[in-house]
C-alpha cells in the first residue's frame, strides 16, 4: 500500500527492519522470526541494502518472497553507492513489476572493505538525487499505482556523522523532502529529548512530512558495541550505560534493561504523538514481541486506536 494511505489511515504506523541473509539457513531462520512478528500486523516491514549494493539480489529476493509468502507490505531500502543510472533503473523496474509500492531512499556507505572508494563514480551522489531520480520514475506512468513509489528518506535526531553543521544538514534533509519524499524514518536514538527536538527543528524548517521513530533495544553488550559502530555518532547516555554496568555478567540481564529502556522509550513517544515507531529487529522477533507485551498490546493495530 502507498505509504500515504497507510498514513492516511492508522494514528501511529509501526514496521519492523530486517537484513538480506547470507545463507539459506539464515534465510529459514529469518522466516521463522518473520512469521512470528507477522502475528502483531505492522503497518510495513522494510529490508536493508548491503553497503556498496552488496545485497542487491538477496534485497530483491526477500522482498518478493514476503510479499508472496507473508502477509506484509515490503519497502526495499535503495542506495546510491556503487550504482549506475542503469542500474537503479533496472532495479525500480523491477519493484514496479512485483507491485512493490514504496522505496527506501538512501545515500548509503561505501563497502568496509573499499575505505577509498571513490564516490565520484557513482552517478548518484546524495539521497535528495536518488529522491528526485525516482520522481522522475514514477511520473513515467510505468508503476501500477499511479502515483509510483512512495518514498522514505532517512533523518537523524543526534546529527549524521558527516555533516558536523547541524543546520546546514537540516537543510540538506528539507532538500530530500522538497524532492519529493513522502516520509522520513530516523536513525536509532536511546534519549527521546533529541528526537522531540529534532522533530522542532523539522518544523521551524518547514519540513511537514511524518516522522518516524527508530527503536532499537540493547540485547547484549557486543550488541552494544556493535550498534555503536552501526549507527556513527549516536549517543549513550550515561543512566542506560550505568544500568548495564550493575547487570550481572549473564547477558539476559542486559536484555532485560535493554527491553525495559526500548519500552519506556516506545511508550514516552506514543504519549507525545509520534506518527511511527519502526524497530530495527536485527531479524530477530523476541525482543520486538517483549517490548509489545510491556506496552500491553499483541496488535500494533492497537497503538493506532
Ligand atoms: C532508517 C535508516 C535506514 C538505513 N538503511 C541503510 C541501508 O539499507 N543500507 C545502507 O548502506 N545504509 C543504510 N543507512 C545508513 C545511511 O545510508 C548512511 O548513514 C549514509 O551515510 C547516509 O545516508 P542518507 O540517505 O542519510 O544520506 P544523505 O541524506 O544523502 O546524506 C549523506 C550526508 O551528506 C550530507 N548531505 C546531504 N546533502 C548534501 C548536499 N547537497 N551537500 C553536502 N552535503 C550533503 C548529509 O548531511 C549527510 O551527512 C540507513 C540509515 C537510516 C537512518
Amino acid at each position: 500500500m502507498h505509504i500515504n494511505d497507510i498514513l492516511q489511515n492508522q494514528r501511529v504506523t509501526t514496521s519492523f527492519e530486517f537484513s538480506p541473509p547470507k545463507t539459506p539457513e539464515a534465510a529459514e531462520v529469518l522466516f521463522n522470526n518473520i512469521r512470528e512478528l507477522e502475528e502483531l500486523h505492522p503497518s510495513f516491514v522494510s529490508v536493508t541494502y548491503g553497503a556498496g549494493g552488496s545485497t542487491r539480489q538477496h534485497t530483491h529476493d526477500l522482498v518478493v518472497r514476503m510479499k508472496e509468502e507473508a502477509t506484509l507490505d515490503p519497502f526495499p531500502h535503495l542506495t546510491c553507492v556503487s550504482h549506475t543510472e542503469e542500474e537503479i533503473e533496472s532495479i525500480l523496474f523491477r519493484y514496479a513489476e512485483n507491485g512493490i509500492s514504496n522505496i527506501h531512499a538512501l545515500a548509503g556507505d561505501p563497502p568496509r572493505s573499499r575505505p577509498n572508494y571513490d564516490r565520484s563514480q557513482d552517478h548518484f551522489r546524495y539521497a535528495t538525487d536518488l529522491v528526485r531520480y525516482i520522481k522522475r520514475f514514477n511520473e513515467r506512468g510505468i508503476h501500477p499505482d499511479k502515483r509510483g513509489f512512495g518514498i522514505g528518506v532517512a533523518g537523524y535526531p543526534e546529527g549524521h556523522y558527516a555533516t558536523p553543521n547541524r543546520l546546514k544538514e537540516i537543510e540538506y534533509l528539507k532538500a530530500k523532502v522538497d524532492a519529493g519524499a513522502d516520509y522520513i524514518v530516523t536513525q536509532l536514538f536511546f534519549d527521546n529529548h533529541d528526537f522531540y527536538d529534532f522533530r522542532e527543528r523539522c518544523e521551524l524548517a518547514g519540513i511537514g512530512v511524518p516522522i518516524i521513530a527508530g527503536i532499537m533495544p540493547v540485547t547484549s553488550r557486543k550488541g552494544l558495541e556493535r550498534m555503536a559502530e552501526l549507527a556513527l555518532g549516536s549517543r549513550y547516555p550515561a543512566k542506560l550505560l550505568r544500568a548495564i554496568e550493575r547487570c550481572d555478567e549473564d547477558d539476559t540481564y542486559v536484555r532485560h534493561v535493554g527491553v525495559q529502556w526500548a519500552t519506556e522509550q516506545c511508550r514516552d513517544l506514543l504519549d507525545n504523538h509520534v506518527r511511527g515507531l519502526h524497530f530495527y529487529t536485527l531479524n530477530r522477533a523476541t525482543a520486538t514481541r517483549e517490548i509489545y507485551t510491556h506496552l500491553g498490546v499483541k496488535d500494533s493495530r492497537r497503538l493506532s486506536a
